[in-house]
């Protein structure tokens, strides 16, 4: 549902990237980027504001992280404001304390409020509740049936009017539905009510009846995400005429720009508890604003290294060890070993190095690490005295034999580690002057 949204972002964030500092105008020009993006894929134009005027001014701010490099921080922070307006924390039901629960759900025709009661009803049961489906849809010809089939798709109970009653009355229904569920212990009650194709005012009152008779737990909003800007339109409409809880998301398979679904939590102030993809009754989960987030991000792995990178990032120590290799000196093995400690406090070498952006050519090389290497380095460190660590030019023959026994490795292995040290810091050294270190995350480049 989110592709184009998640090519424009991410083609956004390509622009950033080998950026060593952002400038204002950098950060106004991302900025006027994610803009168009949002707005191409539908969000409300309000919420697009406040996201992008909250984007600006953090990415601007002090909150600069130096753990991360600038793109990064600004994908951190965009993740942070999606979540923001996706409604923060996921929220799921609140059960009664004196049961039945009752849930009640609303929303247009079509919208997807028959189906979801039967995903709802399954998704309670496989929990270990004791779900009831409760027709009080009695404006559609076929819509108690279709409950019935949904019920029993799902295994769960249906309450409706009997037939040959006459058509019923859906308060009265959704009433005794309460009195039948505490009779035969149900545990929660799903209340299906009658939706128009658009709102009107006798529907609004249908259900705001209902509502007074059954005084529901929660009342969830289910809104159909390939219907655009009258998502919001329709929310605040309910919101006014019956109000809400929480809000479910159906359709969210579709191919529709989604944008909307994505406002109707800010806009409402209610969260989006559930979302619907698809019209078997097992699509269907509770709705992570973060995953949905990081879904649209397109960038689940980066988000993860870039939150490891900021846990385990020591900013001193490596501020420390850059400063000794820019003056040219005095950089030594324990600082390697360190550094290499750090970045691999952050998971498996291989791990790390696959959850970068634009690795994917490197593949056969991370295949090849070897973890076991680092577990020989940390050990042949391990065996060097403090001086020799300091300053590894002083390591003659006798010593390294002495290293290569005490850490269990050979002479060759230790030449190997001195002369890869020697290089590097002659490399990185070069490069120092040359300004700045290339970016590494978690290594103060
Ligand atoms: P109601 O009028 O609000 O009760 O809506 P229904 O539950 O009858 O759903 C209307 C149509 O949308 C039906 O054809 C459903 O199969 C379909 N539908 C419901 N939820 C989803 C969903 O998440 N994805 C898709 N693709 N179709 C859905």
């Amino acid at each position: 549902m989110f592709d184009t949204l998640q090519d424009r972002l991410q083609a956004t964030f390509r622009s950033l990237r080998g950026k060593g500092r952002l400038t204002d105008a950098d950060i106004d020009a991302t900025a006027r980027e994610i803009r168009l993006a949002l707005l191409e894929a539908d969000v409300n134009l309000g919420v697009v504001k406040e996201f992008v005027a909250a984007v600006k001014e953090r990415a601007k701010g002090a909150e600069l992280s130096q753990a991360l490099n600038p793109t990064q921080q600004i994908i951190k922070i965009v993740n942070e404001e999606l979540i923001e307006i996706l409604g923060g924390q996921a929220r799921t039901l609140r059960f009664a304390k004196n049961p039945p629960t009752v849930i009640m759900l609303a929303g247009l025709q079509g919208s997807g409020k028959t189906t979801l009661a039967g995903k709802l009803g399954l998704w309670l049961r496989q929990q270990g509740h004791t779900p009831m489906l409760v027709a009080a849809d009695l404006q559609r010809p076929n819509a108690v049936n279709q409950l019935q089939v949904v019920g029993g798709r799902a295994g769960v109970p249906v309450f409706a009017p009997e037939p040959g009653n006459g058509i019923g009355d859906p308060v009265s229904v959704a009433r005794a539905s309460i009195e039948e569920a505490k009779r035969k212990f149900y545990d929660t009650v799903i209340v299906d009510t009658a939706g128009r194709l658009g709102v009107d005012a006798e529907l609004m009152q249908q259900a705001a009846d209902i509502r007074d008779a059954v005084n529901p737990d929660e009342i969830l909003f289910v809104v159909d995400a390939m219907i655009g800007q009258d998502a919001v339109n329709t929310a605040n409409a309910f919101a006014e005429g019956v109000g809400f809880d929480g809000v479910v998301l159906s359709k969210l398979d579709g191919d529709a720009r989604g944008g909307a679904a994505l406002s109707i939590a800010k806009v409402t102030g209610k969260p989006v508890m559930f979302a619907s993809n698809g019209e078997a009754l097992g699509d269907f989960d509770l709705f992570h604003p973060d995953r949905m987030a990081s879904r649209i991000l397109d960038m689940g792995d980066l988000l993860t290294l870039i939150e490891q990178a900021e846990k385990t990032f020591d900013a001193d120590q490596s501020r420390k060890a850059a400063e000794k290799l820019m003056a040219g000196k005095g950089f030594g093995l324990d600082d390697f070993l360190g550094q290499m400690q750090a970045v691999r406090k952050m998971g498996p070498m291989s791990k790390i190095l696959g959850m970068m952006p634009g690795m994917g050519q490197m593949k056969d090389a991370i295949a090849n690490i070897d973890e076991r290497e680092i577990d020989r380095i940390e050990a042949i460190i391990y065996s060097m005295t403090p001086a020799e660590r300091a300053k590894p030019d002083i390591l003659n023959g006798s010593r390294r034999s002495r290293i290569a026994n005490g850490s269990g490795t050979s002479v060759q292995d230790v030449n190997g580690l001195v002369n890869r040290f020697m290089e590097t810091r002659k490399l990185m050294q070069q490069m120092g002057r040359g300004g700045g270190l290339p970016g590494m995350p978690g290594m103060g480049g």
